[in-house]
């Protein structure tokens, strides 16, 4: 039989490999910034084009290359930095594989200029998909630019895999954010479409972080100092009160190598541990330098994973180096090593008798009473709360939409008596009088047919969605005027967001008075938002803008009526009182979608009489 294996022509090689590399125009983005860096470049200057799609730019004052070199570079494992494979476990450059500049030539139309400070003149390469389409001689200043073009030109699939614009420049802000935080001691510029996103001078980190994250990052860091001797660690950790619902901002660096690992920052939250709200995450920009050799990068090929050969100890030290700078600037009330038993017990309770706890009994509960009795007896002990401030929630929302009801002809909203499907063949639902809460987070009701179980979050949820819906549509909502303007700031990519979404949130309830780069300031919120709630709100929006994905069908309108109907509804380990837990299972079946909250999930589910009654053949 005829031999049937063939070695890969190196061209379709390279397209493999580079799928590897070369995911997104972000990762064409470190490639270049890293392989600047090794170069010993001072000054670094990114240029893009729609989002990198179009044009990605790297210029650098670094030490260039030869003729031969520069020819070399294109080369797949063609690499100056490691010679054996003992270089591996001593590396102190952030290349070594010397795959990325064949990678991005076999996918994109690529330009080399580059020369070497003893030269007169330098070289230019053009490749086009792994083809040298002309090198030439130039005059061309010291150092190295590439410039890459069209992207995955010749993989149309993977073109048309990338995000959108907004999508793809928010990874490649993040990856010059990782890189320029690594490297303070060299400048960095970022340009895109024309005009200069970032402008970053050489300076110190906590200069560095400041000229990235915004002048008001400056208060919220607190400096985290270790030495021993298998780790030194350096840099900022951010003051819980400033802790963000994003995870935004958390950077570590080893050895100037930005990473991602679970394990550590679990390190840091356990040193936040009691000191942060829930549902907020610290911010943390650490650099951790240890002896190349305990560590391990080769394991994955974006490089972001790393292996540790100590990684408890690394953990134990990282935790006890925060919570120590926590305590040290008085950010943590009490250090829980050389800690002073006597401040555990309070004072009240110091040498006075201790007393067996009392039970109190009823003695006049029956159990077998009639149906009325111990339902009151259960309702006092849900946790009182002012009804006025649930009703609250609904005060102007409730209003517009029965007062603008004409207006609603243009918009697809159907009555607010619309029936819910379920219910549409038999008028199922009884007059909601006996629901019941279970462990603050469902509500229990009897229909007709057997129960109800409501889901209390997603259920506020739905109700709420529709109602922003509503006013953001008819754009009548009513805003309570606040006594004092309310100063937020937020970072100018932040900022960018909340500007983009200025007109819709106007439309809610908010006003907005001034916006700067770093700041910006409210007068007027929704009157269903309580004044301490908005920059959870805002938080939270961001956040969600963030994460999204925007596809085809996205609607800033929409995300933002989740958004908020998110922040806003009831939470789950809330109490209710019986009137608000009738109030809520009547409003969601008044709702246009009241089977599923705004992210599709189900807000409620049935259990006929029926399936009991299997349940207990
Ligand atoms: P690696 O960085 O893993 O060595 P690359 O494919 O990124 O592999 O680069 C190949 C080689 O090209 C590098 O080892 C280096 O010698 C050279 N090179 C790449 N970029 C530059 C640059 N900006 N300045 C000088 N030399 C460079
Ligand atoms: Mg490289």
């Amino acid at each position: 039989m005829a031999d049937i294996i063939q070695l890969l022509p190196d061209h379709v090689a390279n397209q493999i490999a580079a799928g590897e590399v070369v995911q997104r125009p972000a990762s064409v983005v470190k490639e270049l910034l890293e392989n600047a860096i090794d170069a010993g470049a001072s000054a670094i200057k990114l240029i893009i084009k729609d989002a990198g799609k179009t044009l990605i730019q790297v210029i650098d004052d670094g030490k260039g290359m030869s003729v031969t070199d520069a020819r070399l570079s294109f080369e797949r494992h063609a690499t100056s930095k490691i010679r054996t494979a003992d270089d591996l476990f001593q590396l102190h450059t952030k290349g070594f594989r010397g795959e990325a500049l064949a990678s991005i030539a076999a996918i994109a139309h690529v330009e080399l200029k580059t020369k070497q400070e003893q030269d007169d003149v330098g070289t230019s390469i053009v490749i086009e998909g792994s083809d040298v389409v002309s090198q030439d001689v130039v005059v061309t200043p010291k150092g190295t630019s590439i410039s890459v073009k069209n992207l995955f030109f010749n993989i149309p699939a993977r073109r048309n895999f990338l995000k959108s614009n907004t999508v793809e420049l928010r990874h490649v802000i993040d990856e010059f954010h990782r890189v320029s935080l690594a490297h303070p001691n060299i400048s960095f510029a970022l340009y895109n479409n024309g005009s200069e996103s970032f402008n970053l001078p050489v300076s110190n980190y906590r200069q560095r972080i400041v000229n990235i994250f915004g002048n008001k990052t400056n208060e919220k860091l607190v400096p985290v100092e270790e030495d021993t001797e298998v780790l030194k660690i350096s840099g900022f950790v951010g003051k819980p009160e400033f802790a963000k619902k994003t995870r935004g901002e958390q950077y570590f660096f080893v050895n100037n190598r930005f990473i991602k690992s679970a394990y550590l920052n679990h390190a840091i939250a356990s040193a936040f541990d009691g000191l942060l709200k829930s549902g907020t995450h610290p911010s943390y920009f650490l650099n951790l330098e240890v002896d190349p050799q305990t560590i391990d990068i080769n394991i994955h090929p974006t490089k972001t994973e790393i292996k540790f050969d100590d990684e408890h100890t690394l953990y134990a030290l990282l935790r006890s180096a925060v919570k120590h700078s926590l305590g040290q600037f008085n950010i943590a009330p009490v250090l829980d090593f050389e800690r002073d038993p006597n401040l555990d017990t309070p004072y009240d309770y110091k040498g006075g008798e201790t007393k067996v706890p009392k039970v109190e009994v009823d003695r006049s509960f029956n159990p077998f009473q009639d149906e009325t009795k111990p339902k009151t007896v259960s309702s006092t002990t849900y946790k009182k709360e002012p009804i006025a401030s649930w009703e609250n929630l609904y005060v102007g929302l409730e209003s517009k939409g029965t007062k603008t009801h004409q207006d609603f002809s243009e918009v697809h909203f159907e009555s607010e008596e619309s029936t819910p499907s379920i219910f549409d063949d038999e008028k199922q639902i009884e007059q909601v009088n006996t629901t019941y809460q279970l462990h603050n987070k469902y509500i229990v009701s009897t229909i007709k047919s057997g129960m109800l179980v409501l889901d209390q979050h997603r259920a506020h949820q739905r109700i709420l969605y529709e109602e922003l819906l509503k006013n953001m549509t008819v754009k009548e909502a009513i805003s309570q005027q606040l006594l004092f303007p309310l100063q937020l700031h937020f970072s100018t990519q932040e900022i960018t967001i909340v500007k983009q979404l200025k007109d819709d949130l106007e439309n809610t309830g908010f006003v907005f008075s001034n916006f700067n780069d770093e700041s910006l300031e409210i007068t007027g919120v929704p009157v269903s938002v309580p004044e301490s709630e908005v920059s959870i709100i805002l938080e939270q929006l961001i956040s969600d803008v963030e994460n999204e994905v925007p596809d085809s069908n996205f609607s800033a309108t929409d995300l933002l009526a989740k958004s908020m109907a998110k922040s806003l509804a009831i939470k789950t380990g809330q109490s209710l009182q019986k009137d608000e837990q009738e109030h809520l299972v009547n409003k969601l079946f008044a709702c246009k979608e009241p089977n599923i909250s705004p992210t599709n999930r189900s807000t409620f589910i049935t259990l006929s009489v029926d399936e009991l009654d299997k349940k207990f053949l």
